[in-house]
């Protein structure tokens, strides 16, 4: 396994359109293992593999919920008054992820993406949506997705069309928000 360099905006290849996978074979379990270490060292919660520079309908997701009925860890810091919970670690791997009905319910979450790093916006998305997509088996299966999850993929099933989630935002939202990440990227 290895940790694989993650694209940042602008770079043009975030734009491609990914290709279906057709091949289930030991290539794409490694490809899905690193994107899997890339996220967490990354402390994200969702990847395309187009965010590593590869073009194919592959995504990884693991939300990392924090488990609220277990003792909570102690962070090291006797004042620091939040609750430190285990996170329940559940890898998903979507392979050629099709949405079937979206909801005509709405939510709006504060989205972010390793591709555009330290900038965050809300945006609005079907609440809920059935989802069809191949294991790394090929094998098919079809749920019902809602919350975090489904806000989630949706914005990781962008990436393989080439969309970001500040494609989402207004035009002069998208343009202040580049313009925070080029000042960021200038102060680091
Ligand atoms: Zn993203």
């Amino acid at each position: 396994m290895a940790i694989r360099e993650i694209l940042e905006v602008p770079d043009p290849r975030l734009k491609t359109v990914s290709e279906p996978v057709t091949e289930f074979d030991d290539e794409l379990k490694l490809l899905v293992d690193d994107m899997f270490e890339t996220m967490y060292a990354a402390h994200g919660i969702g990847l395309a593999a187009i965010q590593v520079g590869v073009p194919k309908r592959v995504l990884v997701i693991d939300l990392q919920r924090p488990d609220e009925t277990a003792e909570p860890e102690d962070c090291g810091d006797g004042e620091c008054g939040h609750k430190h919970y285990p996170v329940i670690n559940e890898k998903l791997v979507f392979i050629n992820p099709e949405i079937l009905a979206p909801a005509d319910e709405m939510a709006a979450y504060q989205e972010g993406c390793l591709s555009v790093p330290d900038i965050y916006a809300d945006v609005e998305r079907p609440a809920t949506c059935r989802v069809r997509y191949q294991d790394l088996d090929g094998n098919s299966h079809e749920e019902d997705i809602e919350g975090m999850l489904a806000t989630c993929l949706q914005h990781e099933m962008d990436h393989l069309e080439g969309i970001l989630f500040i494609d989402h935002l207004s035009k002069l939202k998208r343009k202040m928000a580049l313009k925070k990440l080029e000042k960021l990227r200038r102060a680091a």
